[in-house]
């Protein structure tokens, strides 16, 4: 199910012909009757450009979109994995960041409506828990990025490529010295389905925890696409965490997970992605 508010479906067009999938274009929001087994829910813009768009829609997404799909996880015995997110922990005040970090969030900033919102899902996900006993797996998303973003997503990964691509300026904000660490897509996707076939059910924090600051991204970007884009530096956007990395010693020990694609190799496959789209339009 998705509104696709984000997308386009074209990510979907490979399965479309399977029977093994169907494809409900639906918005969360408006409750839904679905028998399943497995849900996971993945619904709320992630890229700060999107979600900072239209504030309270972002909130309702996570906040009444959560409720419906816990109701259905209550109705039909489901498992239901949360994707949560690393925006969890704010601007973290602990380095790296342990899934016992109750974090440093601005309650009224541009940013809240997101962290909020997914802090708001993860309370509603223990409370079905203990309320009504609902089998719930909650993992916490650090950045992630890889084939399949969209055009437009406007988070960091996105731009710098779409940008050396075409030789326009690098938008590096702030001083480029904040740190990131950033999972490639499959190394994700084993992780979630790894977490959802588990049985640990306090939350998971899931990331790579290789941490690079933008000014070194924005450098490799630019070597391994050979642009000769200039970077332009620009304000630092409200609340923008500082540092991030996340402590994955849990998924490690409990789930045997952890990731396997290196930066250079995911950006290679991302900037091949992003040069077929480019090129297709
Ligand atoms: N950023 C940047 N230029 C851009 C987009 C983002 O320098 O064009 C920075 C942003 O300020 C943040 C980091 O890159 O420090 C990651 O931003 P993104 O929007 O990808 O995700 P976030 O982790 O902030 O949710």
């Amino acid at each position: 199910m998705d509104n696709l508010h984000t997308s386009t479906g074209l990510n979907i067009q490979n399965f479309a012909g399977s029977s093994e999938f169907s494809f409900i274009q639906q918005d969360i929001t408006v409750p839904m009757d679905i028998a399943a087994e497995r849900i996971y829910n993945l619904a709320c813009p992630a890229s700060p450009v999107h979600y900072q768009l239209d504030p309270v829609r972002t909130v309702k997404t996570s906040v009444l979109g959560t409720i419906n799909v816990l109701e259905i996880a209550r109705k039909y015995g489901s498992r239901i994995l949360q994707a949560s997110t690393s925006e969890v922990y704010g601007n973290p005040q602990v380095h790296p960041q342990p899934e016992s970090y109750w974090g440093n969030v601005n309650p009224i900033g541009k940013r809240s409506c997101y962290d909020e919102g997914k802090r708001c899902a993860e309370t509603l996900f223990y409370d079905y828990r203990r309320q009504f006993e609902v089998d719930i797996r909650v993992a916490r998303i650090f950045n992630t990025y890889g084939p399949g973003m969209a055009l437009q997503d406007g988070r960091v990964i996105g731009n710098f490529i779409l940008q050396a691509l075409s030789g326009e300026d690098i938008t590096l904000y702030g001083d480029g010295s904040q740190t990131r660490c950033f999972c490639y897509v499959s190394d994700m996707v084993n992780g979630l389905m790894a977490l959802m076939e588990s049985d640990i059910s306090q939350p998971v924090n899931l990331g790579n925890p290789v941490e690079i600051s933008m000014g070194r991204l924005a450098e490799e970007i630019i070597t391994l696409t050979d642009s000769s884009s200039a970077i332009s530096y620009q304000p630092l956007p409200e609340d923008d965490p500082l540092r991030r990395k996340p402590n994955i010693a849990l998924a490690e020990s409990r789930l045997d997970w952890r990731p396997s694609v290196s930066l250079a190799t995911g950006l290679a496959e991302t900037i091949r992605y992003f040069k077929t789209l480019t090129e297709g339009e």
